[in-house]
């Protein structure tokens, strides 16, 4: 019998499978997708099987090694999904590979096993002198007080004994010992607070075919109970014996939709993000690969996980960037769920109280399937949205208005809470001398530093250069460095000076790196020890606290005024978002937006809090501007940290597009990227927009093939760029 082995090396030159014999003593272990160890040159590496043969090939072979963790393997569908994401993102299948396995699994891994087990003590059977044992050895209470546990339990825990009691009764041959399997995360209690649905609610439950594969939309105002929706369609899923993903953004928006889940599914339930720790993932996934769990809840990367008989996929806040891998492969999960969905002939819903552009686009097509909830459930009201014109507030006003100082104020009073957002952490964002114009910048990015007050460090959030602050200028050395560019840690201070008795969270990566911060965040503003939360936009989604009547969002043009085609889309996405946090209880909820640009066109269709005002006006602006969905974009990145040989090659690398694709291409670039240097790596963007693929796929593949060839230069390709 021979193997066809994919090795480990993600380089393009090695994308391709090589053939080994497999020894008898392996027959009956190796199959397709599992993990092998095999020689390679003069090395051994890990690998792949993608088949098996009984053909001869006519050169010499060499054997494979050994097969690893044969429990663990890749199956037909993910070795499917696998191929997927080669075609789709240019990537080396191996590559691929490696980002369906979760970490502790990887075919390059040492594979150790992270099962966890639980030690129990029982008595001994053979063991028949016990009543004479406990009669001499009175005095040692500890072992008696065992083991007349033993005598009323038929087995005890290890953990909860004198360990040198334990000690003694093993050697003694009194008790033994038993080790058992267990789950680092078990949910036992199920606290369903049976919700039933509205007629609205289950209208669109209704509506979808579970028996076939369609897309669909669902468009759902924030507070509309789309998680009620499909949690009882998963509910008939799992009646059918059958399973669900559903996937959320990330998991500071999840701690309260897997707690949902908990609480109506418990045990059937398996987790997957990246704040669990090694020991947790594996147990997770070997739940989900054991097939112990028919829900599965996580992050982008639970898309691939193994469950059987798939029967729905949930795509929650379907419009959210974290969809898609932000480096290499950059695969985009709703692009794998359709896959998925149609391979198993099931449905697949994407849900969002502000679709993407391209998704809304879509539904209107007849692509996907529209789905509405266009009321609050309980008939509360969407809440009241406010703008405030910063450039009319005074000099003392510049952080916080004198309308939302009033306002913040009555929710004190009358013990409601405040949520407040800036979208950018840290306390200054950009600090330069008034004396000589210097300005702080990271020496291996070409971005500013920023200020963080708590541990008087000045940072660059991209490659985490910092440097101690001191108030002398390096370059003039006079004593006067001014702090510009707001920042959460400011407002939290100004906060705190303004409302002297309020309690104050801030909630952003500085105060969350922690693991389960955000969690302990979250439920302690739920528990009223709080009266402000203040964080960026990581409290835009998914929170749901009933005693929030009043949003405030300290600078809103903070993402509105970033160079890039989606500014408008992610602006109003963000304060849509946020402002949904506000009275979603009894109590009328109000927004306060804080702008020095009123008169922009954005800020008018958020106070109309209409997600279809939005979409059409922006259409027409994309329309004009022939940008998605009215084309398709694809950015190549090409980076290097020669500068010289970076600029040639880029240069090349256009040449040859336009040499190659055809007038429907409009190719655009090479311009620098906008940060142009990270980490002392220099990139430069080619952006190529078109409405039809022709043959675009091998011309890159060709390219991919001169390219590979160049030293010192990195290319990479991004179809449909979140932002560029
Ligand atoms: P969305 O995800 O659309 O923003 P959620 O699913 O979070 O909305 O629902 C908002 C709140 O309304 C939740 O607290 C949820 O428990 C509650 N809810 C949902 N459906 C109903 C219903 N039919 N009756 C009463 N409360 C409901
Ligand atoms: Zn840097």
């Amino acid at each position: 019998m021979y193997a066809n082995v994919l090795i480990e090396y993600p380089v393009k030159s090695l994308d391709k499978t090589f053939t080994y014999i497999v020894p008898d003593n392996l027959k009956s272990l190796v199959k397709v997708g599992v993990k092998v160890t095999v020689p390679f040159g003069n090395k051994k590496v890990s690998g792949v099987i993608l088949g098996l043969s009984n053909t001869k090939a006519d050169f010499d072979m060499k054997e494979i090694i050994s097969v690893d963790m044969p429990y663990f393997h890749l199956n037909e569908e993910q070795l499917e999904i696998g191929k997927f994401i080669k075609e789709k993102t240019l990537c080396p299948l191996i590559m691929a590979y490696q980002t369906i396995l979760p970490s502790s699994l990887k075919i390059n891994d040492n594979s150790r096993d992270y099962s966890k087990y639980i030690s129990y003590l029982k008595l001994n059977k053979e063991y028949d002198s016990i009543n004479e044992y406990i009669s001499k050895n009175k005095r040692f209470e500890n072992q008696i007080n065992l083991i007349n546990d033993l005598l009323s339990n038929d087995k005890v825990l290890k953990n909860n004994y004198n360990q040198s009691s334990v000690k003694t009764l093993l050697n003694k041959g009194i008790i033994i010992e038993e080790k058992e399997l267990s789950y680092r995360i078990n949910i036992n209690d199920i606290k369903d607070h049976k919700i039933v649905m509205n007629d609205d609610q289950l209208n669109v439950y209704n509506s979808v075919d579970l028996n076939k594969y369609a897309t669909y939309l669902l468009q759902g105002v924030t507070g509309s109970g789309k998680t009620l929706v499909y949690m009882e369609l998963i509910n008939k899923v799992i009646k059918n014996n059958k399973t669900a993903i559903v996937l959320v953004p990330e998991i500071c928006l999840t701690t309260q939709t897997v707690q949902r889940f908990y609480n109506r599914f418990g045990n059937k339930v398996a987790v997957f993000h990246s704040a669990l720790s090694e020991g947790e993932k594996f147990d997770e996934y070997k739940k989900i690969y054991n097939g112990e769990v028919s829900v599965v809840v996580g992050t982008r990367s639970s898309i691939f996980v193994p469950l059987k008989n798939l029967g729905l996929i949930v795509i929650d806040e379907e419009h959210s960037e974290t969809y898609k891998q932000d480096n290499t492969p950059r695969y985009n999960a709703i692009d794998v769920a359709k896959f998925r969905c149609e391979r198993n002939n099931i449905p697949l819903i994407l849900a969002s109280a502000t679709p993407s552009l391209e998704s809304r686009a879509r539904a209107m097509k007849g692509v996907y399937k529209l789905l509405r909830l266009d009321k609050r459930v309980n008939n509360l009201l969407m809440p009241d949205i406010v703008l405030v014109d910063m450039k009319k507030e005074n000099i003392h006003n510049q952080i916080i208005s004198s309308y939302l100082y009033d306002e913040i104020n009555k929710r004190l009073v009358n013990k409601e809470q405040i949520i407040l957002l800036l979208n950018r952490r840290g306390f200054s964002t950009f600090i330069s001398c008034k004396e000589c114009g210097y300005t702080y910048k990271c020496p291996n990015c070409d971005i500013s530093l920023t200020y963080h007050k708590i541990s008087n460090k000045l940072r660059c959030h991209y490659c985490g250069y910092f440097i101690e602050k001191d108030d002398i200028c390096p370059s003039c050395h006079h004593d006067s460095l001014n702090y510009l560019g707001l920042g959460t840690e400011k407002v939290e201070e100004t906060l705190h000076n303004l409302f002297t008795s309020a309690r104050i969270i801030r909630m952003d990566q500085d105060t969350t790196s922690k693991k389960g911060s955000y969690q302990k965040i979250i439920d302690s503003f739920a528990n009223h020890e709080y009266e402000i939360l203040l964080g960026t936009q990581m409290i835009s989604k998914g929170l749901d606290f009933k005693d929030v009547t009043l949003v405030g969002v300290i600078n809103a043009d903070t993402s509105l005024n970033i160079p890039d085609f989606r500014a408008s889309e992610k602006t109003f996405d963000l304060l849509y978002q946020t402002a949904g946090r506000s009275g979603r209880f009894n109590k009328q909820g109000k927004v306060i937006i804080q702008t020095y640009n009123p008169d922009n066109n954005i800020y008018k269709l958020i106070s109309m809090n209409n997600y279809d005002r939005f979409f059409e006006y922006e259409m027409n602006v994309r329309h004009t501007l022939k940008y998605p969905p009215y084309t398709y974009l694809l950015l190549i990145k090409v980076s290097g940290n020669n500068y010289d040989i970076l600029s040639n090659k880029v240069n090349d690398i256009k040449n040859y597009l336009s040499k190659n694709l055809d007038k429907s291409f409009t190719i655009l670039g090479p311009t620098p990227s906008p940060v142009f240097k990270v980490n002392n790596i220099y990139s430069f963007q080619i952006v190529i927009k078109y409405t039809k693929d022709n043959n675009l796929n091998n011309i890159l593949k060709s390219l991919d093939d001169i390219y590979s060839s160049y030293k010192d230069v990195n290319v990479d390709y991004i179809f449909n760029p979140t932002h560029f």
